[in-house]
């Protein structure tokens, strides 16, 4: 998947143009400003944190959220989802990597997720949820051995959870590696690479959320 927040619609068209589809944003506002400019087969990943108060606005065209990292957040999608009447395709993030600013769910905690969407399923909710795999970013480290080991810890979480994601018969999804560390991703089992900077070049301004 192209990374391509920050960058300006040209350089999306640019890709598109030689038959990448799947584009990833991790800001709210600009992700909506330009799909609402792109062809319409594109498919939009949702990549960033995402407050619950903005689901509503990604979620009529969003193809996956990769970044679902608490149950409450899981809620919101699936109401909107509900009032949409659109299934809306999720990975839950765990957190992977030593640093204590990245988001995401621990173990414990992605456990507890996935027992209460059970016991909300029961109830009839999350019927316009699909739960497809996991994402995770490792640590921002030279360290390549400790960005291995973590990434390994992602797909062997995966591993563990497979049976109760929705797959339907497909393969589960494991969203990991970027521009620095999609090369030990791709030997840790990873399917879905996000790539940013190694296709459009340096970002101008720094990484925010929302
Ligand atoms: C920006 C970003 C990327 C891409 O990073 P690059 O280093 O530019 O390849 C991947 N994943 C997430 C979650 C991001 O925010």
């Amino acid at each position: 998947m192209a990374v391509s927040k920050t960058k300006p619609v040209s350089d999306i068209l640019s890709l598109y143009e030689l038959g990448q589809r799947d584009f990833g944003e991790n800001y709210v506002q600009e992700l909506v400003e330009k799909q609402a400019q792109l062809p319409s087969d594109i498919r939009w990943h949702y990549i960033g944190h995402l407050q619950r108060n903005k689901v509503k606005f990604i979620a009529p065209f969003v193809h996956l959220i990769h970044g679902v990292d608490s149950f409450r957040l899981l809620q919101e999608i699936s109401k909107q989802a509900d009032k949409l009447n659109r299934t809306i395709q999720c990975l839950l993030q765990i957190h992977i990597a030593a640093e204590e600013t990245k988001f995401g769910m621990d173990e414990a905690e992605l456990t507890d997720c996935l027992d209460s969407v059970a016991h909300g399923r029961v109830a009839g909710q999350f019927q316009h949820i699909r739960l497809l795999g996991l994402m995770g970013m490792a640590s921002f480290s030279e360290d390549r051995e400790k960005v291995r080991s973590e990434l390994a810890g992602l797909q062997s979480m995966l591993k563990k959870v497979e049976p109760r994601l929705d797959l339907n018969g497909d393969s589960p999804i494991l969203s990991m590696g970027m521009s620095a560390d999609y090369d030990l991703a791709l030997e840790q089992g990873s399917n879905m690479i996000r790539i940013g900077s190694s296709l459009f070049g340096a970002r101008q301004y720094p990484a925010s959320t929302g």
